[in-house]
This record gives structure tokens, sequence and C-alpha cells, in this order.
């Protein structure tokens, strides 16, 4: 917001969830005319209603979420890129826990601006963000007129281009350094490796979950292999069932947010995560639904995600 918009800019958000909401608060602080495109929380934004916003009247840019981590719906990013290229308007994405976790083609898709973040797929400690800039954008940050001084995109540019590369103020070395590895982590087993144990983790989740009769959350479930939304079986209050698998068994699930509250839990597979890691999510789904009058047959969550892995070993491509 700071370094590509001049007070009063128009923006268009789409929101379909708690992250979309704050990008478009973050983008009335920052002194933008937003126009909002709302939708049910779960659904996935279409790029009709992006491109329809954009003939309204001209905007500067369109601020997104890939992964929409409240419900974990995957927005269809190439096709808004389509439209914003069209429009020819800016298009930023927070890809902060879609990024290592789903397919993510930032140039080809046409994004100006992706930002991400250290402590979501990759894993790493929380304190790191970092944004790709298209030529479009460098152009857009020229002109802008906000204030910014420490997050100045153009600051870091030049201490990067000289001959010593620097940084403009002391970065946070030690976490830098905990990104270092994760990102090594991250290489080593290899990026179309670590897509296939998402989609693997996520088919597992999905299927054991279905198989202890809960329903799923979200459109477009097939891309969602970042987090898995389950509907709080009818009588057992989502908030509840969270609070319980934490205090029992040491796992923690997520709580729905804003409308979801109470209503949805989450289950993330999103990061550093494995075959048992997921198995002992579901088994302690299981007891805990069971404890709380919630009928299930023992064991067949775990057993259809085992099916899942039988099918095909996540790490399976790792030692191929
Ligand atoms: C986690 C996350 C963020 C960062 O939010 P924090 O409150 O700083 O953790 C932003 N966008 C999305 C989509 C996220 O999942």
């Amino acid at each position: 917001m700071a370094n590509l918009l001049s007070p009063g800019d128009r923006v268009v958000v789409p929101v379909a969830g708690y992250f979309g909401d704050r990008f478009a608060k973050i983008a009335t602080a920052f002194g933008a005319d937003v126009r909002r495109i709302d939708y049910e929380w779960g659904s996935a934004v279409r790029a009709e209603d992006v491109d329809a916003a954009l003939a309204e009247a001209p905007a500067k840019a369109v601020l997104a979420q890939h992964s929409e981590t409240s419900t974990g719906v995957i927005h269809d990013i190439e096709a808004i890129g389509k439209v914003t290229k069209k429009a020819d308007v800016l298009l930023v994405v927070d890809v902060i826990s879609s990024l290592g976790a789903v397919p993510y083609e930032g140039d080809a898709w046409g994004v100006d601006v992706g930002i991400g973040g250290s402590q979501k797929a990759f894993s790493a400690t929380p304190g790191l963000a970092f944004v790709s800039v298209s030529d479009r954008a460098w152009e857009a940050t020229k002109k802008a007129k906000n204030p910014r001084f420490y997050f100045d995109w153009a600051l870091y540019k030049q201490a990067y281009e000289l001959k010593s590369p620097e940084n403009p103020f002391t970065p946070a070395i030690s976490l830098m350094l905990g990104m270092r590895a994760a990102l090594r982590r991250y290489f080593d087993e290899g990026q179309e490796a670590v897509l296939e144990r998402h989609r693997i983790l996520s088919a597992a989740v999905k299927d054991g979950v279905r198989a202890l009769g809960l329903d799923l959350s979200g459109e477009h479930l097939e891309r969602a292999w970042a987090v898995t939304a389950v509907r709080a079986p009818e009588g057992i209050d989502g908030d509840e069932l969270v609070a319980k698998v934490r205090t029992d068994h040491g796992i923690i699930l997520a709580p729905g947010q804003g409308p979801m509250k109470g209503k949805v839990f989450r289950i993330g597979h999103l990061g550093n995560y494995d075959r048992f890691d997921i198995i002992r999510c579901l088994a302690a789904l299981e007891l805990t639904l069971e404890e709380m009058g919630y009928p299930v047959k023992r064991g067949s969550g775990v057993a259809a995600a085992e099916q899942v892995f039988a099918q095909r070993s996540p790490r399976a491509t790792l030692a191929e």
C-alpha cells in the first residue's frame, strides 16, 4: 500500500474471508478508495466479478489472496490476472499461505506484486515477509505518493544493487538464517515434490474427515492443498472441539474465524508435515469426537488416510 498507492487511489478488493477483509482494511488505513466485492465466506473469487468492478471506474490495483487461509479456499489468480492485464491494473497478491503449498506462477499469471511470508509453508520462524515486484510495479512505485520510509522498496533495491550488496537497515539476521535453513530443506526436497506432498497430505485429510462422516467446507476443494475447513457436526461446537483436541492430545487445529466461528474448524497441512502428522491428527480427532458424543467408527478416518498414502507416499517423490 505504501509503495504502490497515492491517497484516494481506487483499489478493488475481493473479500471471501478473514484475510480478504484484512486486505481491504489495510488499504483503507493507507488512504485508498476501496471497492469491496463481498462473497459468502468459503466462496472462490470469480474473475468476472473483478472484471465488472474494474469496468465501473478506473482502479490502480486489485488486491487479492491466493490462499484465503480462513476458509482454505484457493482463488484462481491466473483468471484474475487475465482480467487485470486486460484492464492495465496492478495485481497484488497475498501468497503468504500458498507459496510452497500449492502451484503458483506469479509472472506467468501476471502478478505484479506477490507477498510471501516465512511462517507458513516454509515452516521457518515468523517475522519475515518478502515481495516479488514486476517492472510495472516498479514504475508504479515511482509515482506512488503514500508516505514510506522503512519499507520503501527503492531503498532495498538501491542497497542490493551496490557493488557489494547491503541492507538499508540492520536486517533481522537470526530470522534470515532460519529462513535460509528452511529454504535449503525446501530445495533439497524439490519444489515439485513439496507440492506433491501437500497435495497428498490434503487428500488424506479430506478422505479421513469424510470417512468420519464430516462435511468439508469451501469451493474448489481439489485445489485446497494448504488448509482444510471442516464443518463441525450438529450439536458440537467447533471451538470446543479445537480446544479439547489441543488439551487432550497436544494437537493444534485452527478454529473458524468470523462468521464461521464455532461452525467450522480447520486442519492445516502446509509446512513441514508428513504422513504420521496427519494420521495422529485424525486419530486425535476421532477420539475427541467420540468423547464429545459424536458417533465414530474408530479407525475409519485413519484408515481412509492410509488408503491415500498406500496409493502414493508423499516422500516417494523424494526417493525417486
Ligand atoms: C498468515 C497469513 C497472513 C499473515 O497474517 P498474520 O496475522 O501476520 O499471521 C496474511 N495473509 C494470509 C492469507 C495468511 O494466511
